[in-house]
């Protein structure tokens, strides 16, 4: 991640910097996750977070639509899951041995979401995409796999490529696939083919030439990493049959849209049955927790081939907090909440950006809804490069000075929690506006200065 660029900051955040000159000491870019660096004297760090807002350092308030990437579904801190949580702290910890409460949440995921026949629990998203892909490949006894161009999923070598987008030019023809990082072995490229979401003749293709080594395709229906651009019903009904003919086992990686979209996910949105689907992010509401689940016989495999663990798996304090947050998710109206107020604020943003002629669109789902600058949202990744995305670029960062902490990079949607209430809203909206129009007037500047 490229650091970012503010032009003028206005708000202050000397302790914010005071502190990254003594943590680049003892931690790499002075963080715990490369995404959390946004430069040497632009990176903030929290003091605390509460229902939808959160404090840095230097005392600066937010509004909240990162929210963690995700996983804050009903808001910071809230105290039903924390008590949960508590409760948890006195079953002990994690014992290498099983408790009945993991039964129990695996019961409440399998009503919730039916395409999790047999469930097992992991600590993070990239964990739960990892054992996907493994067990996918031990049932099909196929090593190569499918990603989609925006497609993330996680932090493991499989995963960490990418279809460069900036500087591609569809003149050449396929973008160049590329590791995400130092250190992921060459070797492992040969495995991947990657293809661009809706589709379905590229996907066959695909299948058709190289389906008899491919065990796996793996899919975020709705692009969480990628301006929640979304698939149609069509191409994933398409997608489906496809991977049955080939017999390639259909990962539908839900670790950000999981409990979130809907109670059953984009499964129950998409009217979609998974092979193997994935969760993490806003099943334990911040605390660490994943799910790889799915098909009875392909699960199976674990246990018969298939080798799936680890020392953290099923943490007293996260299964007794997802245990909290699954039941408020299913027997409450939060989702309907949180679906409420994305729709408000879009329509809000909508208005105002009408109101100056600016062309824009929302995509994916009002719980984490992606906010483009042309009037025609994009199919995939491919139709995101064709968009302007400067304006978002620079009014994100005049929103952090106005006190509204989106994702500065633009294919990061807006997340919504229950927290987000109507002071969040008007705060929100009034920002907002102001931030257009500094934007609008600063563009306008760099337009006239480059004339
Ligand atoms: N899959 C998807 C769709 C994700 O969005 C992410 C994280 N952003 C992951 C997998 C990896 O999850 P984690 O960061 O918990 O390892």
């Amino acid at each position: 991640m490229s650091p970012v660029t503010y032009k003028s900051m206005r708000r202050p955040i000397e302790r914010s910097n005071q502190h990254f000159r003594k943590a680049i000491k003892r931690l790499p870019l002075g963080v715990t996750s490369n995404f959390r660096y946004w430069g040497d004297d632009k990176t903030i760090y929290v003091q605390k977070g509460k229902g939808a807002r959160l404090w840095d350092l230097d005392g600066n308030e937010y509004i909240d639509y990162r929210l963690g990437y995700g996983p804050t579904i009903l808001g910071y801190g809230d105290p039903r899951v924390d008590e949960a949580a508590r409760e948890g702290i006195k079953v002990g910890g994690v014992f290498a041995l099983s408790t009945e409460l993991e039964y129990v949440v695996a019961e409440r995921i399998a009503k919730m979401v039916p395409a999790a026949e047999l469930v097992r629990f992991s600590n993070s998203g990239s964990e739960a995409v990892m054992a996907a892909l493994r067990i996918a490949r031990a049932f099909t006894g196929k090593d190569s796999y499918i990603m989609l161009e925006g497609g993330y999923h996680g932090i493991f070598d499989a995963s960490l490529w990418y279809a460069p987008m900036e500087n591609w030019d569809p003149a050449k023809g396929d973008p160049e696939i590329t590791a995400e990082s130092a250190g992921v072995p060459q070797s492992l490229r040969k495995m991947l083919h990657m293809v661009p979401l809706n589709d379905a003749n590229r996907l066959e293709d695909v299948l058709r030439q190289h389906g008899n080594s491919i065990g796996a395709f793996m899919i975020e229906p709705m692009m969480g990493n990628c301006c929640s651009i979304t698939a149609t019903k069509q191409y994933l009904h398409d997608a489906k049959v496809l991977c049955e003919r080939y017999d390639v086992v259909m990962i539908v990686d839900e670790v950000k849209t999981g409990f979130r979209v809907a109670r059953g996910g984009i499964q129950e949105l998409m009217g979609i049955k998974a092979d193997l689907c994935t969760f993490a992010k806003a099943i334990a509401n911040g605390y660490p927790i994943s799910v790889v689940a799915g098909r009875e016989d392909i699960m199976r495999r674990v246990g018969d081939g298939v080798t799936h663990g680890g020392t953290f798996t099923c943490h007293s304090v996260s299964l007794a907090a997802a245990n909290k947050t699954l039941e408020i998710l299913d027997e409450t109206s939060a989702l309907e909440t949180i679906a409420d107020y994305g729709s408000r604020l879009q329509k809000g943003m909508g208005q105002i950006l009408s109101n100056r002629h600016i062309p824009y669109s929302f995509v994916g789902h009002p719980s984490m809804g992606g906010l483009f600058f042309s009037d025609r949202a994009p199919d995939n990744y491919r139709d995101w490069a064709k968009t302007d995305y400067t304006f978002y670029d620079s009014l994100a960062l005049h929103l952090h000075d106005r006190g509204v902490l989106c994702e500065p990079d633009s294919r990061e949607p807006w997340f919504i929690c229950e927290a987000h209430d109507d002071a969040c809203l008007d705060q929100t909206l009034a920002a907002f506006e102001q931030a257009v129009d500094v934007t609008i007037d600063q563009l306008k500047n760099k337009t006239q200065l480059a004339s």
